[in-house]
């Protein structure tokens, strides 16, 4: 019996026919992007085609606007990099507390070291954004307002267009992390307005070490790194040509089987949570349920220790995630379910299923036979655990105080 692999925003299988895309760019056609001989062109001609695949993908108006990076983390350190005195007199971000540790991290940075002031916005129980204290973030002083397009531990979707068009009404510039979107939601750059989206190879069946950002034509970047003059000087460094290959075929791919592939996992993905709400008290679906990925589902089991949950599931071959990790002894709720005011006691039993276009009706079948019996196993052994840990909400301290530390369940 094969693996049930229930960890795709983690990462995702690549597809054997990204493999077989990228092959003969590692045997055959090996040259440096940037060398005249390059196999006759051949090099520079896969790269110009991955760059309109993507460009595709997302809407873009140009290929000039794709640029490869190493992954989505590289991404979003350039799009934010851009924003900081790229418009005079701004200085501040506004952000989310639940972005990824790519954007706050780096946010976190360029606090210490710019003095750049960080505005994060609140989001509700279910992890939706507070639209209107987003709105009061933006100011004259605004010089990016970055949110996600989708959250990686719950799947909640942002209303990036509204979001976008806010910013731009306060000058700002706007960027979407758009890792764990891409290739699940249709994405038009253009009509929403979005300057600049990142995006990751290994969350859509690329490999992993190679992503995008799209910088709208007429945003400047300024380069992190400093170098040749490859991704026209914005992104020196010889170019991952297997990886950019590999990601113009995955995006292909992502847009010939979107329509069907996310209808297949939305309808395994509701079977998994019914299925498991049928058969388990005490658990509830977090995130918006109304507005998020397809392939996502976290579920929080009041009174189980999250960690050994994924523990005791990855030793009957199923891999999922926990959205809590255990530091020093305590299991620690993410930042993401702090963030949500998610109870502890639910808190530290969230479990996260993200689906794939690969998944099928096995592996929602093995969920439903394994959870609920580990459930009441844990539980069971759980109940002096449970007396001595406080159950309260975590309290939500003030928003704009200080940065959230991100946790490890941040994949
Ligand atoms: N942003 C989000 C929302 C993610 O989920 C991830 C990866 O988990 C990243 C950024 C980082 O992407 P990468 O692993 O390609 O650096």
């Amino acid at each position: 019996m094969r693996p049930a692999y229930l960890d795709n925003n983690a990462t995702t299988r690549v597809d054997p026919e990204v493999v077989a895309a990228m092959l003969p760019y590692f045997t055959e056609h090996f040259g440096n992007a940037s060398s005249v001989h390059a196999s006759a062109g051949r090099v520079g001609a896969a790269m110009a085609s991955a760059r309109r695949s993507v460009q595709q993908l997302l809407g873009a108006a140009d290929p000039s606007e794709v640029v490869f990076t190493s992954g989505g983390t590289e991404a979003d350190n350039l799009a934010i990099a851009a924003a900081i005195g790229a418009l005079s007199g701004r200085d501040e971000i506004v952000t989310t507390r639940v972005e990824h540790a790519a954007v706050l991290a780096c946010c976190r940075h360029w606090e210490q070291e710019k003095g750049i002031r960080v505005r994060l916005v609140p989001v509700d129980g279910r992890g939706r954004l507070d639209v209107e204290a987003y709105r009061r973030a933006l100011g004259p002083r605004t010089a990016l307002a970055s949110v996600m397009l989708a959250n990686n531990e719950t799947g909640t979707l942002f209303p990036v267009d509204e979001l976008a068009s806010l910013a731009h009404d306060a000058g700002a510039l706007f960027h979407t992390d758009a890792v764990q979107a891409v290739g699940k939601v249709p994405i038009d750059v253009q009509a929403a307005q979005i300057d600049m989206l990142s995006l990751s190879g290994h969350k859509l069946h690329a490999p992993k070490g190679v992503g995008a950002l799209y910088v709208r034509r007429g945003v400047r970047l300024r380069p992190v790194l400093r170098g040749g003059r490859q991704e026209r000087g914005r992104r020196p460094g010889t170019e991952n040509v297997p990886g950019v290959v590999g990601l113009g075929c995955a995006a292909e791919l992502a847009r010939a089987r979107m329509r069907e592939g996310t209808a297949r996992m939305r309808a395994l993905r509701d079977r998994l949570e019914q299925g498991v709400i049928a058969q388990v008290e005490r658990c509830v679906v977090l995130g918006d349920r109304d507005h998020r990925i397809a392939n996502t589902a976290t579920i929080a089991f009041e009174g189980v220790d999250g960690d050994q949950l994924v523990r005791r599931l990855a030793d009957a071959d199923i891999a999922v995630s926990s959205g809590a990790a255990c530091s020093s002894g305590m299991v620690e709720p993410s930042h993401v379910l702090r963030a949500m005011n998610v109870p502890l006691i639910a808190a530290r039993g969230a479990i996260r299923f993200s689906l794939s276009r690969d998944s099928d009706d096995s592996d929602v079948a093995r969920v439903l036979a394994a959870v609920p019996a580990l459930v009441r196993f844990l539980r069971e052994g759980s109940a002096p655990w449970r007396r001595v840990q406080p159950q309260g909400t975590i309290p939500p301290g003030d928003p704009n105080k200080t940065l959230p530390e991100t946790s490890q369940a941040c994949l």
